[in-house]
């Protein structure tokens, strides 16, 4: 099957070319660097397929475009789908696939990486170092040892998170609508209500899936019954956080560090290289200026497992579009 690959990186080819030669190179892959909206959406004009990612804009008019242009599938190399107008893609008959699990360990591993960053300030010390810099002023952390960990969200990520924090002597309190017997296994792990969960926990991480529900959970009502100090830890999706009452948080002193691999405005900035260009979202330049803020450009995910796992996933979601076996990982 002929498939557009769009907001194509030179990994993606690599690890999507891998897939597809282990598949006896079933599909014809044609790779473009552009990101996938309505202006570029004509790239894919005779591709019954197309491949995105997660700041892709499937919004109704880009689909629009697409499917009058003959395409009939989606195949999302991510596990999140907010970025699909779901409703339109359902009237206007297009299937959408996904990739619904790849190694869980490389978030988790990365919120957790974030998490001892930030409480012990090694982002700070590595740049104190190499300017001959050893005084350990502001340095002062906090051992995470009997310390409380509040997870949002106990799906494949968050149970991960939760385990390792144990392993470090931690209590994890919990909240999901939709409670997973796996995690309630761990006796150092309990589910409570949102809101105990905002007033116990020393370290919060989001770990739950962007929805109608979960769009701004962080909040300024939120941040108002935290613990002083407490560390967030965004790797889920950028707009779980209300930015603007979070920076509010930081100023007070309430949030006591935040780790951001996700952030709302993100597809105008990350996986691109904007070092020589001026940034105009003054919001992100805003939390750039904190000592306690550390911002990855959405590289959770990143892992050579994870990136393997992707592809593979994704070449036979298409393979099973293109000979007409069930869509296992179809969005509906
Ligand atoms: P999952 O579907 O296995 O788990 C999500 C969990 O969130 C489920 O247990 C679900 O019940 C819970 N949930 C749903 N609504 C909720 C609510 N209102 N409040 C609290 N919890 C709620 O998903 P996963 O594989 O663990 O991934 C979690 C999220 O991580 C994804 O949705 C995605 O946004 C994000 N992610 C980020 C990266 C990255 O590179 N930064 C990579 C992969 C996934």
């Amino acid at each position: 099957m002929k498939v557009a690959v769009f907001s194509t990186k030179p990994y993606d080819r690599q690890f999507l070319e891998t897939a597809n030669a282990s598949a006896q190179d079933i599909h014809q892959l044609s790779f473009f660097e552009a990101r996938l909206d309505v202006a570029t959406a004509p790239l894919a004009a005779g591709f019954p397929a197309v491949c995105v990612f997660v700041n892709d804009n499937l919004d109704a008019p880009t689909l629009k475009i697409l499917a009058d242009q003959g395409t009939q599938l989606i195949a999302l190399r991510c596990t999140g789908f907010n970025n699909v107008d779901m409703q339109a893609a359902k009237d206007l008959g297009l299937k959408i696939v996904r990739v619904t699990a790849y190694s869980p360990y490389s978030v988790a591993e990365f919120a957790l990486g974030m998490l001892l960053n930030l409480n012990r300030k090694i982002h700070r010390a590595y740049n104190r170092t190499r300017e001959g810099n050893f005084a350990l002023e502001g340095l002062l952390g906090f051992d995470l040892h009997g310390r409380t960990i509040g997870v949002i969200g106990t799906g494949k990520i968050g149970l991960i998170f939760a385990n390792l924090m144990t392993a470090f002597g931690c209590q994890v309190i919990a909240y999901d609508p939709y409670p997973n017997p796996e995690f309630t296994k761990n006796p150092l792990c309990s589910y409570v209500p949102l809101g105990e969960l905002f007033a116990k926990a020393d370290v919060i991480s989001l770990h739950c899936p962007l929805s109608p529900e979960t769009r701004y959970i962080i909040n300024a009502q939120a941040i108002e019954q935290m613990k002083p100090g407490v560390i967030l830890i965004n790797t889920s999706r950028g707009a779980l956080i209300d930015t603007g009452a979070v920076i509010t948080g930081l100023k007070s002193k309430t949030i006591g560090a935040l780790g951001l691999d996700v952030y709302e405005q993100e597809a105008e900035l990350f996986f691109e290289d904007l070092s020589n260009e001026i940034i105009q979202d003054d919001t992100f330049k805003r939390l750039l200026t904190f000592h306690n803020v550390l911002v990855t450009g959405h590289q959770a995910f990143f892992t050579e497992e994870a990136l393997g796992e992707i592809a593979a996933t994704t070449i036979a979601n298409i393979t099973n579009f293109a000979t007409n076996q069930p869509l296992t990982n179809q969005v509906s």
